[in-house]
């Protein structure tokens, strides 16, 4: 016998005396992970492998000459069993005999078939989500259920996964907006999946104004707004909303204090510099990239935080713009040729709007539209 197989063998005879005697001592792992240079987990471990068995079991095993792998393999077997009438005993007398004839990788198969076998019967679909989000912010949630559903809901997602992933997104995080999808807005529309969970502040509009139709209300002169405007303006004198709610004590008290959007959003700035790719003021050549998101009628003063009221101004500019329309006029102020949506500047009330003729502005996508329709095209460049 080489020195290596004579090592080997001591060590198993060894390992199963130690745990025998970890099962009449009980030492504390910090104590097994000390005295034997072990990691605190395979202490652990090897405490959790004495308190499955128990000692009558254990001293089974060891009696049959089993490695501490393989009781390991028959621990893990067993704590899967734990609340099933299983005779336990005669489960380990097959353990053994089947421990007898193969090897410890061959042993843990025939544990796992085994006891998938015993279980089958108590193995209900299940679908469970964690309670508390990781430092990310994500929650978790894991299930299982009859392999041909899952499989079947796997095709479901995986074909709008395709139909919904970009070049540069993992698949499955493709996979997890497809379930968002699917649950959320089986109808194929896409809101803002948070909506149901945001905090919201109720407006009720002017008794005068008839909701007509498709988002749309009438005012008393017969034209038609945008509710989505009117909402804006409501809010946009205020900048924020401060909302009281009774208490369980009876008692109204603040709940919360929420900021309305009074500067314009990533994606209207991105459409915003592509519709006017550089500052609106005459002569100026700084990029939108680099402007500041101008409210055109003065969101203090009621202008929506919406793509028809944005105008890109370099801070200079911004700066000089005379916002409030009814103050004696300083530097004039933005505003839109009602034909073509163009910025321009009005220097006095009453002067004609002067725009910025820099060769950049003719790639927005304003005066293209103006191109387009035939109209306009030459007056938006009228100085
Ligand atoms: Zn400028």
């Amino acid at each position: 016998m080489s020195p290596i197989q004579q090592i080997l063998q001591r060590r198993a005879a060894e390992d199963s005396a130690l745990l025998l005697h970890i099962a009449s001592e009980k030492p504390s792992a910090s104590d097994l992970a000390a005295w034997g240079r072990i990691t605190l987990k395979r202490a652990r471990r090897m405490l959790w492998v004495v308190k499955v068995l128990g000692r009558a079991l254990l001293t089974k095993l060891t009696s049959r000459h089993l490695s501490y792998d393989e009781i390991d393999i028959i621990a893990s077997g067993l704590n899967k069993l734990t609340g099933t009438d299983t005779d336990r005993v005669k489960l380990v007398d097959d353990f053994c005999e089947q421990a007898a004839k193969v090897l410890p990788h061959e042993l843990e198969q025939h544990v796992k078939q085994t006891v998938a076998t015993l279980t089958a019967h108590r193995n209900h679909p299940r679908l469970a989500f964690n309670k508390t989000a990781d430092a990310n912010n994500h929650l978790y949630f894991q299930g299982a259920g009859p392999a041909e559903l899952v499989a079947a809901v796997e095709t479901e997602l995986v074909a709008t996964a395709n139909a919904l992933r970009t070049d540069n997104m993992k698949f499955s995080e493709a996979m997890f907006h497809a379930l968002v999808r699917k649950v959320l807005h089986p109808s194929g529309k896409t809101t803002d999946p948070f909506l149901p969970y945001r905090n919201c502040y109720v407006i009720v509009l002017d008794p005068t104004l008839r909701y007509h139709a498709d988002g749309k209300v009438m005012t008393t002169t017969g034209a038609l707004v945008d509710v989505k405007d009117l909402v804006n303006q409501e809010l946009q004198p205020y900048g924020y909303a401060v909302a009281y709610a009774l208490s369980t004590g009876g008692d109204y008290e603040h709940v919360g204090t929420y900021g309305v959007q009074r500067f314009f959003n990533q994606h209207q700035r991105f459409v915003g510099s592509l519709e006017h790719p550089i500052c609106a003021y005459p002569g100026c050549d700084r990029p939108a990239k680099t402007c500041q998101a101008h409210h055109v009628q003065a969101a203090a003063l009621g202008g929506p935080t919406l793509l028809s009221n944005y105008a890109p101004l370099c801070a200079v500019h911004n700066g000089q713009n005379d916002d409030d329309p009814s103050k004696p006029p300083k530097n004039g102020r933005i505003e839109f040729d009602p034909a073509t949506r163009v910025p321009g500047l009005r220097r006095f009330p009453g002067d004609p709007l002067r725009y910025n003729l820099n060769p950049v502005t003719i790639k927005g996508i304003r005066r293209y539209l103006a191109y387009l329709r035939g109209e306009g095209y030459a007056a938006s460049f009228r100085d």
